[in-house]
């Protein structure tokens, strides 16, 4: 590890993606052929800690798969991205997380079994404590239970740590005055941010967050339209706009996203120009099939920002 190497703690799911894809759905009741079946490693924490680490960054990921196969594997891929495991529990009793995908012509179906991603504790949480107090950054989603994510941010943000919340999946209520005050850089795309707000218009969303709940940062991700931004010292909205790329995949560009700007902002690098780092890396990934297999290196992020 060198001296400068940002120090990220992920803690998040971990999730194997099964994607069947057919022609068609099956009608009810009725079997069908299928085209072709892939396992491919996700969860939104998994994706964000690989989306870091390839960049660079020395990341722990804390979390939590069931003692399976599956499980085992997901350790594996993550460890071979160099991503410490130390703090992924393996939880008797429970099954890794799913997600059973099948995609047709016109449409997808997904199902998610979430298994030991649910069974997280604020035990689990505590063993990792003094890793996530010393961390540079520590970034939350919203794919293990609501009281810890929010206990995760509490203990880093008693040490004045930074917090970045990546509110995905869409939360289906407001999200506690407990959580988001503890957190630093709250990051929703338009949906996630109208979900929490109640707010369809972004400004008036955005205002929401940094006026009436007080998170002192907010960034909005907006697809191929690149990115919005806001702090509350000026209220200002600047944007930085999305790259002009051709476009194959966009699973994963939010993974992409947050994992870029961790790796910016545990560095103390100014926000402007960490949105910037992360729309390139964002940019980059949906020119790649999948989640993971798409997320760039560092030295692919800085050509195409050359
Ligand atoms: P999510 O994947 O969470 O729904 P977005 O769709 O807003 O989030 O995408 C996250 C970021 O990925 C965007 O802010 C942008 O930087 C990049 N991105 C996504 N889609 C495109 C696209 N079609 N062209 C260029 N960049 C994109």
């Amino acid at each position: 590890m060198s001296i400068n190497q940002p120090n990220v703690v992920v803690i998040g799911s971990i999730n194997m993606d099964m994607v069947t894809k057919s022609n068609r759905f099956p009608k009810k009741g009725e079997t069908i052929t299928g085209q072709s079946f892939h396992q491919l490693p996700g969860g939104k924490g998994a994706n964000q800690a690989v989306a870091v680490a390839r960049l660079g960054a020395k990341v722990t990921m804390v979390g939590a798969v069931g003692d399976d196969s599956t499980g085992q594997a997901m350790i594996k891929k993550l460890n071979e991205e160099q991503i410490d495991t130390s703090y992924v529990q393996i939880l008797k009793k429970n099954t890794t997380g799913m997600a059973q995908i099948t995609v047709s012509e016109q449409d997808n179906q997904i199902i998610i079994v979430p298994g030991a991603n649910h069974a997280l504790t604020r035990e689990h949480i505590d063993a990792a404590k003094e890793v996530i107090q010393s961390a540079d950054i520590v970034v939350l989603q919203l794919e293990i239970p609501l009281d810890i994510v929010e206990y995760a941010a509490e203990l880093a943000s008693a040490v004045g740590g930074k917090v970045i919340l990546n509110p995905a999946p869409a939360p289906s209520a407001p999200l506690s005055k407990k959580l988001l005050q503890n957190i630093s850089y709250v990051t929703p795309n338009e949906t996630e941010l109208a979900e929490m707000t109640g707010q369809t218009n972004v400004e008036l969303g955005m205002n929401e967050l940094l006026l009436n709940e007080s998170v002192p940062t907010v960034i909005v991700t907006l697809g191929s339209e690149g990115v919005g931004f806001k702090q509350k010292e000026d209220l200002l909205t600047r944007y930085v706009k999305g790259q002009h790329v051709e476009v194959l995949d966009t699973t994963g560009a939010g993974d992409t996203f947050n994992g870029a700007l961790s790796y910016c902002l545990a560095q103390g690098i100014e926000l402007a120009q960490s949105i910037e780092f992360a729309n390139a890396a964002a940019g980059l990934s949906v020119t790649k099939f999948g989640a993971q297999s798409g997320m760039p290196t560092l030295t692919e992020v800085k050509e195409t920002m050359a």
